[in-house]
C-alpha cells in the first residue's frame, strides 16, 4: 500500500511536469543564509573521491533546478530531493526561509514529510539528494527520523569559502559536516564541474543581491 501511495505520487508529479517545488504540497525550502563560520574540509575530501552514477547525477540536476526555482523566488538558493530504492523521486522540497522562516531549510522539510509519509523500512531505503550539505539542524532531523543516505551538490565547507568570496552575513552556527552528526550514513559530495560551478553561481548571485 505504501509503495501505490508513493506511486500515485510519482506518477502524479510526472504528470504535473513537476520541475517547480510549487505544485506540491509537501515541497519546501532549505539553507538559510549568510556565511559559514569554520567548516571542516577533512571528509568532504575523501566524498569527493567517491563515484557518482547517472542516477545521481542526473537527481543532483533536479536539486540544482530546484535552488535556481528558489533563487527565482527570492530566497537563497538550495533544492533537495527524496528518492526511494526503485529510483522514484518522491518528494521534492527547495528552501523557503524568506517566505516561511528560518527553519524552512528543503531537508528538514523532506524529512518531515518522510516522517508523515513513509515507514520506517521505506525511509531507511530512502536516499536525501541535496544542492548543498546538510546542516546541522537538518542532519539531525535526517538522522532522527532514520532516511537512507546523503547525496550533496556542494559541501558546507565550500559554500563557507564562496560566502566568504562575497563578504556574505556569517550564520550564527556552525557548519559540521554530516558525518559528525549522523552515525553510520552513507555519504556522497561535493561534486564537480559544471554542476559544482552551477550551484556556485547561484549562491554569489544570491548574496550580490542581498
Ligand atoms: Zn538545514
Amino acid at each position: 500500500m505504501k509503495y501505490r501511495i508513493i506511486g500515485v505520487l510519482f506518477i502524479a508529479m510526472n504528470i504535473m511536469g513537476c520541475k517547480s517545488s510549487e505544485k506540491m504540497n509537501f515541497d519546501t525550502h532549505s539553507i538559510s543564509s549568510g556565511a559559514i563560520n569554520k567548516l571542516k574540509t577533512t571528509k568532504n575530501m575523501e566524498n569527493s573521491k567517491s563515484k557518482f552514477s547517472e542516477n545521481d547525477i542526473e537527481h543532483l540536476k533536479y536539486c540544482l533546478a530546484l535552488a535556481e526555482e528558489a533563487l527565482k523566488a527570492g530566497d537563497e538558493p538550495f533544492g533537495s530531493i527524496l528518492v526511494n530504492e526503485n529510483n522514484e523521486v518522491i518528494a521534492i522540497a527547495r528552501n523557503r526561509v524568506n517566505e516561511i522562516n528560518a527553519l524552512s531549510h528543503p531537508e528538514i522539510e523532506l524529512a518531515n514529510w518522510a516522517a508523515v509519509n513513509l515507514s520506517e523500512k521505506d525511509r531507511k531505503n530512502t536516499t536525501m539528494y541535496t544542492s548543498g550539505e546538510h546542516c546541522p539542524m537538518c542532519a539531525a532531523a535526517h538522522a532522527w527520523v532514520e532516511l537512507g543516505g546523503i547525496v550533496y551538490l556542494s559541501s558546507a565547507a565550500q559554500l563557507g569559502t564562496w560566502l566568504e568570496e562575497v563578504n556574505a552575513k556569517a550564520t550564527p552556527i556552525n557548519f559540521i559536516p554530516v558525518e559528525e552528526i549522523i552515525k553510520n550514513i552513507s555519504v556522497k559530495g561535493p561534486f564537480k564541474g559544471e554542476l559544482l560551478q552551477g550551484i556556485k553561481d547561484l549562491q554569489i548571485k544570491y548574496h550580490n543581491n542581498n
